[in-house]
């Protein structure tokens, strides 16, 4: 979201909209006279970073004085103005929702005489999008953001309180940016959100529409290849999704859905609301569907109480829910959440024996996983050009493995077409996340 958030952003700043000042992007912050930093405070530890970088911005300013810093995302959002104590040489403060609005806090800033930083960290809503500019495309994969925000409340997190409530982009608004990306050459859309399948659209009629039923509408889309999306929730992993895999073939087989933990006492301490035999059987229903599934999580270690037998429980639904590669993290507490105020007990050395343990687990999973393609026969979207054999081509799986396919080397002399599908035989993993394959059919 953040990577989709920043790249709005920029094309904002690069576009006339009729201020004194339009930007050129530059690769060296040595050169540059505008600075900003996108922020994620989801962990304690991607928030610390936050400081270190403006730390080593601060030494820029002191050179250039005119040079401008600003901080946006859930930092900003969290800290607000507080952040100008541990940062004082900050000129504009934005948050997620009010990064439309970053030119305007710019010409703000620069039109008083004593600079004062600017900070606006409100939650407009879905304003921003009615703002920004159409995404400029690079490439054959885009990124549509179709909801934001969070209203599940997890006890550890603090989303709901950095990006505000859920709140959907309308059908209309969804459509004509994956019909804008697709115009521009994508073949592969990932819908983005902190709760995808919490989507509450109205379409033009001011009718509510589902997320199944937006997948259904996009999936209707000629030049639409392969449709994936991100963040969704166990809860709401309702029948309509379901059938969605069962009808769209757009819809790859694979899934991250987040369960957090395998122990029913700790989920329900997460405030999850549900149990680790509703994700089962969630998953068992859809490997019904399509037996071909990777599915993904993402799993905290060391929540307060985490006991050794809840730690096991995890291990378990690793294999009980059969993963594949999955992020794992050690419990932060993050301010003004309700676990922050429980006592975090697990001690660190043993966070960090469980943390490794699960990690080595999943590795050791997702490394079985890509052995067992070897001998498939796999669609594969063309990526680009491999550097693995002196003439190949480079693709990806639906299931996100790299896939290096020698080729004849006239093949390389024209342009290749990226984001198209080319049938592919499996005959060697080089790694967790790399094969070798031999070219069956262009189809
Ligand atoms: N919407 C997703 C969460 C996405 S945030 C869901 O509801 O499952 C990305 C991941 O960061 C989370 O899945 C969780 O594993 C991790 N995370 C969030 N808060 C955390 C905290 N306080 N400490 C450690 N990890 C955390």
């Amino acid at each position: 979201m953040n990577v989709y958030d920043s790249a709005r952003l920029a094309d904002l700043l690069e576009l006339d909209h009729g201020a004194p000042i339009t930007w050129k992007r530059t690769e060296s912050p040595e050169e540059a006279d505008l600075l900003l930093l996108n922020t994620c405070s989801i962990r304690e530890k991607a928030q610390e970073k936050v400081f270190s970088q403006l730390g080593r911005w601060r030494k820029l300013k002191e050179k250039r004085p005119d040079l401008l810093i600003g901080v946006g995302g859930c930092v900003a959002s969290q800290e607000g103005a507080q952040l100008l104590k541990r940062a004082p040489y900050v000129d504009i403060i934005f948050g997620p929702q009010t990064l439309h609005r970053v030119p305007e806090m710019l010409q703000r800033n620069q039109e008083q005489h004593r600079r004062i930083a600017v900070v606006d960290v409100s939650f407009p809503a879905i304003e921003k999008f009615d703002v920004m500019p159409e995404p400029r495309i690079q490439g054959h994969k885009a990124f549509v953001s179709i909801m934001e925000g969070c209203s599940k409340y997890c006890s550890f997190c603090v989303v709901p309180y950095t990006r505000g409530e859920e709140v959907s982009r309308p059908l209309d608004d969804v459509i004509a940016e994956v019909a804008h990306a697709l115009a521009q050459g994508a073949r592969e859309i990932t819908l983005i959100g902190q709760n995808v399948n919490a989507y509450r659209g109205q379409d033009h009629q001011g009718r509510p529409v589902g997320f199944a039923e937006l997948l259904h509408y996009l999936a209707s889309m000629p030049q639409l290849v392969w449709l994936r999306f991100t963040t969704s929730h166990p809860l709401e992993f309702d029948n309509a999704l379901l059938d969605a895999f069962r009808h769209l073939p757009q819809l790859v087989a694979q899934l991250h859905l987040p369960v957090q933990s395998g122990s029913d006492r700790i989920l329900q301490q997460m405030k999850r609301n549900h149990d680790r035999e509703w994700y089962l059987q969630r998953i068992r229903a859809l490997r019904d569907i399509r037996p071909e599934l990777h599915l993904s999580s993402d799993f905290i270690v060391g929540f307060p109480g985490e006991t050794d037998d809840d730690f096991q429980d995890t291990l378990r639904l690793v294999d009980d829910a059969d993963m594949d590669f999955s992020y794992s993290f050690l419990y932060s507490p993050r301010p003004g959440t309700p676990a922050a105020d429980l006592i975090d007990n697990v001690p660190l050395p043993i966070k960090k024996q469980r943390l490794d343990q699960l990690q080595s687990k999943l590795a050791q999973s997702a490394r079985r996983k890509t052995n067992a393609m070897v001998g498939t026969r796999q669609q594969v979207m063309i990526e680009g050009v491999s550097t693995h054999f002196t003439t190949a081509i480079l693709g990806n799986t639906f299931n996100n493995r790299l896939v290096h396919i020698p080729c004849e080397p006239t093949w390389l002399t024209e342009p290749l077409p990226t984001g198209q599908l080319i049938s592919v035989n499996i005959t060697e993993a080089i790694s967790t996340n790399a094969l070798i394959g031999q070219l069956l059919i262009v189809s």
